[in-house]
């Protein structure tokens, strides 16, 4: 392929566009992971990192990734035969559905349209009508990737308590930690799944479990094999920094340069410049006269947009118009959305020209691929970002 000039745009919802500080910290030299030096870094990225989870407790570390966090939070905790309580919120909970039942988990598996989130209503009444607490776990996706749709996780909590239910609770924050509000401990979350390639704008290969004391207690004495996910191997040498195999050394010195970047600006400033960029985003949509698939304005996600495409045009042939002329990767439909929407990634290392150039590239490429909208999208978004922005933080308040 020949030299195309100016960078590419990586505008999928992960991986994200890693900064060049990041790439800058993990070109040194691989080391022993048994050394004193290593030590340093391990104990730096497993204390470093808990900030970005808005946890106190242990938070595990894996060479894997996203799905491989997703299998240890269920094999540490869960027996073969359990009961779950999950909701179809769209692709990504529908894969870590069957990655449970895989497992000989009974998952039921409550029916969603792929526009909204969990509800908070259905989880309590599926809580009461379970007197003999045979559900063991409800495991919600925070920010559904495929839709761009966002549960809004203290109401599943409040659902969770208001019921009296003993149930774990297991949250996927695989494309929100590090751009959406999260918060492990006051949340009450039990464990929390994170992955690298998204909002901590690192490559891929790293991912996490934050684990609560009720998820470690149950740890402790649930019947489900594992080695390699195992918390307890990992608790003990991590204690002193260290590793029960060798880690992705490289990818931890980007992770400390990560958490650097994130505690520099701050995690509420990190989160309202998310909120700041989607909701420009999503002047941009409507002025184009297309449709959000979204459907709850409370359930906006502040790290994609899912714009849904007009019937009889395929979302999939805008998205390589856009590619192929403008250098610009967007996230695909999924599943049963595939060719019906594309997804503008917002997240990550990203400001407000990142987001104009995105914008402007799909605005020339809906004209390009012949699909029918109004222009003055980006304008619209631009006159959002020249106003400060002040709206999108007023509406995350
Ligand atoms: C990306 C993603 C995953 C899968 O993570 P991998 O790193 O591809 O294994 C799971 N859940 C959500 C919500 C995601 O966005």
């Amino acid at each position: 392929m020949a030299h195309r000039g100016g960078r590419h745009f990586l505008q999928i919802p992960g991986p994200t566009n890693v900064p060049d500080r990041i790439l800058r910290a993990m070109d040194r030299p691989t080391i022993d992971h048994r050394g004193p030096e290593f030590q340093k870094l391990g104990r730096e990225v497993l204390d470093g990192i808990k900030p970005v989870f808005g946890t106190t407790q242990p938070v595990v570390i894996y060479p894997a990734s996203g799905t491989g966090a997703w299998e240890a939070a269920i094999v540490n905790t869960l027996s073969p035969g359990d009961k779950v309580l999950m909701f179809e919120t769209g692709h990504f909970a529908t894969l870590w559905r069957g990655l449970a039942q895989r497992f000989g988990i009974e998952t039921e598996f409550v029916p969603g349209d792929w526009r909204h989130g969990v509800d908070a209503g259905v989880v309590e009444a599926k809580l009461r009508e379970d007197t003999g607490h045979a559900i063991k776990a409800v495991m919600v996706v925070h920010n559904e990737t495929s839709t761009g749709v966002t549960t809004r996780v203290p109401l599943v909590r409040q659902a969770i308590d208001r019921a009296g239910h003993p149930a774990l609770l297991l949250v996927d924050t695989i494309s929100s930690l590090g751009s959406i509000d999260y918060r492990h401990d006051e949340w009450g979350v039990d464990v929390t799944v994170a992955g690298s390639q998204k909002g901590l704008m690192l490559p891929p290969g790293l991912s996490f479990n934050a684990v609560s004391e009720k998820a470690m207690a149950a740890s402790r004495n649930n019947r489900m094999p594992r080695s390699y996910w195992d918390w307890q191997d990992m608790a003990k040498p991590n204690q002193n920094g260290f590793f029960p195999y060798t880690p992705a050394t490289n990818l931890l010195y980007g992770l400390r340069e990560a958490v650097a970047m994130l505690m520099e600006e701050g995690m509420a400033n990190v989160f309202a410049r998310h909120d700041r960029h989607a909701e420009a985003t999503r002047r941009a949509v409507r002025a184009w006269g297309l449709e959000i698939l979204c459907a709850e304005p409370a359930e906006y996600s502040s790290a994609l947009t899912a714009v849904m495409v007009p019937d009889g045009h395929d979302a999939d042939e805008l998205r390589r118009v856009i590619l192929d002329r403008f250098d610009m990767s967007l996230g695909a439909g999924l599943a049963k959305l595939a060719g019906k929407v594309f997804r503008i990634g917002h997240l990550g290392d990203f400001n407000d020209l990142s987001l104009a150039g995105t914008l402007a590239g799909v605005e020339m490429g809906l004209s390009v691929a012949g699909i029918p909208h109004r222009s003055g999208g980006l304008d619209a978004a631009m006159r959002f970002l020249e106003g400060n922005g002040g709206e999108a933080k007023k509406a995350a308040e």
